[in-house]
């Protein structure tokens, strides 16, 4: 049983923190918890922000994780704006803010996510040149897609993965002419592999998306401060007037590596490595959401899962671990994305390289269908493309790590239900 006067501290207010500040006053913690975080904002989630957030078609007060009140009526003690900047493991003290304050914790939990990875060429500092990861990076964009579609404007999109489909296909509702530069032959291509990826190709050419495929930006080309162009390492030139710099994200562990905690292979995405129950090197600190790297035994490998999901069930059971409990995580990652009319889901782990087939369930062409990743007949992944309520199903074909008849696994007829042994 944990005392009533320890003191735990969150640092990360995005929805891990936040979701584990709530889940220590579920479980009936009466210490103090303190959740700190660099961003003025309050914890909110980032998935409306490259979708209804960006259409303008949900509201700034929706995509808050709680009210502002629900802080204080918690007795959470919310220090927003202020940046954790050292750990000291011995003291048991984070420090933090402008004056350096010194809190003393228990028991700590880093929650510190993930920031863009930035573009290391000429002309990144124009006016221009936008990232998204936060709501003010949002905002800014929302006003930018708006004027693009309004002057027939052109926005060069640097990543054909998740965030960059999604703004694409913002920015085509907006009314805005969009290049896609990609080095890979298909979008989404080191999450869906080349069979999967053209089909979204297919849609954002259908709603008038450009790709440049197999080609990366070496320079963006401006006059007064304002962005011009894009030149690729191909020597095309792709005019713009803005750029999105959607490349990835990049793990927040320097904190971390500073403390001298673990910290995971590159080859297995780099984060801090944490064990089963999200405990770091350091037994008295956690770490959950973006930037934790855990041992997932389903795929007998470390994975660092940059999706809501994953913060969203992390940030509680690291609350969990840091209560005592022994539960492990061990959750099938899943995501989700929206893009124009097509809606879909996620759920397992089947990046190039470690699966052997796919299988497709359904009418590709109309993209309602599902497609499934298999090792020798194991369904390692699966992904609902417009059809809903088998994520149940497919999770279970996934844990079940039992072969599957794959004719039965393509024929809509035969109930996902019926497969699972
Ligand atoms: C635009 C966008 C769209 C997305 N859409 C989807 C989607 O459709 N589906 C999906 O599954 N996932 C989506 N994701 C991913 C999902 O939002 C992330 O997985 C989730 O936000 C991770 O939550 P987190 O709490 O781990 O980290 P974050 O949300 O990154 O929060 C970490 C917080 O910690 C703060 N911080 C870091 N270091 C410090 C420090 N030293 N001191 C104080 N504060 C610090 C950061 O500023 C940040 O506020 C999207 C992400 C983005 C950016």
């Amino acid at each position: 049983m944990v005392d009533a006067d320890q003191t735990f501290v969150i640092v990360g207010g995005g929805l891990a923190g936040a979701k584990a500040a709530e889940t220590l006053r579920a479980e009936g913690f009466t210490g103090r918890v303190i959740l700190i975080c660099d961003e003025r904002d309050h914890p909110y989630e980032r998935p409306p922000l490259s979708k209804g957030y960006l259409l303008g078609k949900e509201p700034r007060e929706s995509v808050f994780v709680h009210e502002p009140a629900w802080y204080a009526q918690h007795d959470i003690e919310l220090h927003l704006g202020q940046t954790v900047d050292a750990i000291d493991r011995t003291a048991k003290t984070v420090r933090f803010g402008d004056d350096g304050t010194l809190v003393h914790y228990d028991k700590l939990l880093l929650a510190t996510g993930a920031e863009p990875r930035r573009l290391d060429i000429p002309g990144t500092d124009l006016a221009g040149v936008h990232h998204l990861r936060r709501l003010s990076h949002a905002e800014r964009l929302k006003g930018v897609l708006a004027a693009l579609g309004r002057d027939n404007g052109h926005i060069v999109i640097a990543g054909g993965g998740w965030i960059g489909l999604e703004v694409a296909a913002a920015a085509r509702e907006y009314g805005a002419e969009v290049t896609v530069v990609e080095p890979e032959p298909t979008p989404l291509h080191g999450v869906l592999g080349p069979e999967l990826g053209g089909i979204f190709a297919d849609l954002h050419r259908e709603h008038g998306v450009r790709f440049h495929f197999g080609a990366r930006l070496t320079e963006i080309v401006g006059q007064d401060g304002m962005v011009l162009a894009a030149r690729t390492d191909d020597g095309e030139e792709h005019p713009a007037h803005d750029v999105l710099a959607a490349i990835g994200a990049a793990p927040r562990t320097a904190l971390a590596e500073a403390a001298g905690l673990a910290l995971a292979e590159r080859a297995h995405g780099g984060g801090i490595a944490v064990d089963h129950r999200l405990r770091t090197s350091d037994p008295d600190i956690h770490a959950a959401g973006d930037v934790a790297s855990f041992p997932h035994g389903l795929f007998d490998t470390r994975l660092r899962v940059e999706h809501w999901a994953n913060a969203l069930h992390g940030g509680p059971a690291a609350a969990r671990a840091m209560l005592g409990q022994k539960t492990a995580y061990a959750r099938v990652p899943y995501f989700f994305s929206d893009q124009y009319d097509l809606g879909m889901e996620y759920s397992g782990w089947a990046p190039p390289g470690t699966y052997d087939e796919v299988v497709i369930r359904g009418d590709a062409g109309k993209r309602e269908f599902i497609a499934f990743w298999l090792k020798e007949g194991h369904v390692l992944a699966g992904m609902n493309v417009n059809v809903w309520d088998v994520t149940a199903p497919i999770q279970k074909l996934i844990t079940s790590r039992t072969p599957v008849n794959t004719e039965a696994l393509a024929d809509p007829h035969v109930p996902l239900a019926d497969l699972v042994p």
